[in-house]
């Protein structure tokens, strides 16, 4: 067992089960999170026999780092899991601190046509160990402190739902890393009825949805998942979040020249969300090499904002990062795997 995916919960329970106090849990998450320690005989102040204890039936394994490439603003890394599946996160320095988007599962069934990791069939989910691990290498192994986390690398967070809450609940914990809600985004393609479920859980993070088309025809030919969720229903979905946890729910929308970038999508986008708590964040596509898709040009994404603020909608462009390591999800991985073939 890897215990990096124990919740605190967890953690009282297995000390209950071996007749210990539970009063131990504190100094068993705080010596993993707070002091990173590299051996469960180094928690401190507990005795021996039950750090030995520990030691016998955790591990502490995280993920191995198969490559790494650094950008201006940007670091990726790609990560091999025990059983030599490879994983990406990449690692964003903003103004406010620093960001880690994380991978969900290992490859992806959602097949958005414009994502190179949706060309990598799911091959699993990744469990709740392997999830904290991608955190905990970067902390512990680069002495970086990660400030925010972002669920929106490789795999669909809400078809791994039940990990995802797990982990979610590990890094929360204020004995733990202590990431408040507002530090941790969960980004979804649209899955409906775990969206729902996910609004009955403010404490868990923010609510981030790729829409990336304010209308069914256009959604359906990017994001299959469209067929099965239709915009109207899914927006409804998010209203749900909105309205139960108080908190904005951010549409992604991502920028390709003539395909969702026309000032009239931009009315139809600013129609559906009328007044209601949205943030659009606008991002000029990534150009992995085999897509054919085009970054929208900066005058066709200005007039798309000008539209968006006309209409009062919350709207932000976000900065293009990662173009220069291959940080499109997905890319470093298809790169990676290249090379090894040849
Ligand atoms: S954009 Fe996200 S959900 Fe869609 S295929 Fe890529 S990884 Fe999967």
């Amino acid at each position: 067992m890897n215990i990096y995916g124990f919740t605190y919960a967890q953690l009282e329970e297995y000390l209950r089960q071996h007749g210990e106090k539970v009063s131990k849990a504190p100094f068993i998450y705080q010596g993993l999170y707070k002091k990173q320690i590299d051996s469960l005989l180094d928690v401190p102040d507990i005795r021996l026999s039950l750090r030995e204890q520990l030691a016998s039936d955790f591990s502490l394994a995280l993920p191995r780092l198969v490559q790494q490439t650094d950008g201006d603003d940007t670091v990726k890394f790609l990560f091999s899991l025990q059983d030599g599946s490879l994983i990406e996160a990449v690692l964003m320095r903003q103004a406010y601190g620093n960001s880690l988007c994380i991978s969900s599962q290992v490859g992806c069934n959602m097949a958005c046509a414009f994502c190179q990791s949706g060309r990598f069939k799911k091959v699993r989910n990744l469990q709740p160990a392997e999830l904290t691990g991608q955190i905990i290498y970067i902390q512990k192994r680069l002495h970086l402190a990660i400030s925010n986390v972002v669920l929106m690398g490789i795999g669909e967070p809400f078809d791994n739902y039940d990990n995802v809450m797990q982990f979610l609940e590990i890094i929360s914990h204020p004995r733990g890393l202590a990431l408040g809600a507002r530090h941790i985004t969960v980004s979804t393609c649209g899955l409906v009825p775990q969206i729902e479920q996910y609004a009955l859980h403010p404490s868990h993070g923010l609510l981030a949805i790729s829409l990336h088309a304010p209308d069914d025809e256009t959604r359906s030919r990017l994001m299959p998942i469209n067929r099965r969720y239709p915009v109207t229903q899914l927006m409804n979905a998010a209203r749900t979040c909105i309205q139960n946890t108080g908190k904005k729910v951010m549409l992604e929308y991502v920028m390709l020249q003539e395909i969702n970038d026309h000032p009239r999508q931009a009315q139809l986008l600013a129609d559906l969300i009328g007044a209601d708590d949205f943030h659009v964040n606008l991002i000029p596509y990534n150009e992995t090499q085999n897509l054919n898709f085009t970054q929208s040009s900066r005058e066709r994404i200005l007039a798309f904002y000008d539209v968006l603020k006309k209409n009062h909608i919350t709207v932000t462009m976000r900065r293009e990062f990662g173009s220069s390591v291959n940080a499109a999800c997905g890319q470093l991985r298809a790169d990676y795997e290249k090379q090894q073939n040849t």
